[in-house]
């Protein structure tokens, strides 16, 4: 028995080593600064933390303007020296988080709870309140599709770099090639509120269809398409390597760093400022446009498809709703319209619980971006182009709680309400 003992304790070591080696990765003492400028000077020496590479900085929110704060994740072994960078110049910081582990441990325990509980065998059990891994995604779209074989459909447009299928649900009541509303969430893998939202959204399509006249008159004249999971490798790995994973997870040539921001990949702008050309950046915009194919599948679509007059691509965190462009000062010709209804749909959003939204152009209202979605789709006809950053304003920022998934789904759905009724009402 002894000799058992001993080879099975040896066993217990192998298996400790081999979750240290291939587990999860850890963020025990990294913290979230919240950094504010009080004058561009300070505004430049915070943008030149971003390329001391040495730091491994995570900007949250990147540099935007003197009254705008940026929020970095800081490692612990760079906290020290940054901290003393900050002092040193006199820029004010606040710790917004403690040590992110914590907050990960908690998020941990509620979804292993949750994954106790039996799988759900319809859409009406499903748990909208709480996030769910890619493959319990995967089930909830097919049972809806099954739910509502006359209203929902799925489309496969493609796939991801590992080899995942991209799913896009596809809700008509008929007619070929109706002018359509595209919704994509979790472009940015590790936003998981959205990718939630997003799951809220088609339930609540089904709901409300026959129901809300609204919706009910909107999709008899046109189809909306949603891609819930639009960077399904990145999910996968948000949920089983790395909790804080933003980009795609195709290698680079000539370089450890993984994977390309999906939200540079595009053929807008592509390579100018406000994207990085560093394979190590959260914001690399990859070795050439649409080098993504979580990218390219949708450039396909929208081309193929040809009829799409309106695009929402949806992000968090930070409370904005954004029109074009993101790559240049010159504003777009619809400037006007874009404008007033951003203010209605952001006024609509308001009206549930009082959540407070900036909104405008990407490059007035957060930072100059080359390559992005919605100036893309913009450019290729698609008036109503837009981009949330949905909750919060960075108490939680990517570690938003489970509960505030509903509310926060049951008020972006009144902003998209705003968007697609206007678009219905204004053919262009
Ligand atoms: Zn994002």
């Amino acid at each position: 028995m002894f000799t058992l003992l001993a080879i099975m304790r040896g066993l217990l070591a192998f298996a400790a080593l081999f979750v240290a080696v291939l587990g999860k990765e850890t963020f025990e003492g990294h913290q979230v600064l919240r950094i504010v400028a009080k004058d561009d000077v300070q505004l430049s020496l915070i943008k030149d933390l971003e390329d001391m590479v040495e730091f491994e900085l995570d900007f949250w929110r990147g540099v935007t303007d003197v009254v705008t704060p940026v929020d970095i994740r800081v490692p612990f072994h760079s906290l020290q020296t940054v901290k003393i960078y900050l002092e040193t110049q006199s820029i004010e910081y606040s710790i917004m988080i403690e040590d992110l582990q914590t907050m990960l441990d908690d998020e941990q325990e509620e979804m292993e709870s949750a994954a106790r509980d039996a799988q759900p065998r319809n859409t009406d059990s499903y748990d909208y309140g709480r996030y769910h891994p890619i493959n319990e995604i995967y089930n909830f779209q097919d049972m809806l599709v099954a739910e509502n074989p006359n209203l929902v459909s799925k489309i496969v447009i493609g796939q991801s770099y590992e080899g995942r299928p991209l799913n896009v649900l596809k809700f008509s009541t008929g007619g070929t090639n109706r002018p359509a509303i595209w919704i994509d969430t979790g472009i940015h893998s590790r936003e998981w509120v959205t990718q939630a939202s997003g799951q809220w959204f088609a339930k609540k399509i089904v709901t409300d269809y026959g129901r809300d006249p609204t919706l009910t008159a909107i999709l008899n004249k046109m189809d909306i398409f949603l891609e819930i999971v639009t960077n399904p490798d990145g999910y996968y790995y948000t949920h089983n390597n790395n909790r804080m994973w933003r980009k795609t997870r195709k290698p680079n040539s000539g370089s450890s760093c993984v994977g390309v921001d999906p939200n540079r990949n595009w053929d807008a702008g592509f390579g100018g400022p406000g994207a990085s050309g560093r394979p190590c950046s959260e914001t690399y915009r990859g070795p050439r446009a649409n080098s993504e194919s979580e990218v390219k599948s949708i450039v396909d679509f929208v081309k193929s498809h040809g009829n799409i007059k309106a695009f929402i691509s949806i992000h968090s965190y930070s409370q904005m709703l954004l029109y074009p462009y993101g790559y240049t000062r010159t504003p777009v010709r619809d400037q006007a319209e874009l404008h007033n209804l951003a203010k209605k749909a952001i006024t609509d959003l308001a009206s549930l619980y009082g959540t407070r939204y900036r909104y405008g152009s990407i490059i007035n209202t957060i930072y100059q971006a080359s390559g992005g979605t919605i100036d893309w789709t913009y450019n290729q006809g698609i008036k109503y182009s837009y981009t949330f950053e949905l909750r919060d304003t960075g108490h939680y920022g990517f570690i938003l709680p489970p509960n505030q998934i509903i509310p926060t789904a049951q008020e972006t759905w009144l902003a998209l309400m705003a968007i697609m009724d206007h678009t219905y009402k204004n053919p262009y």
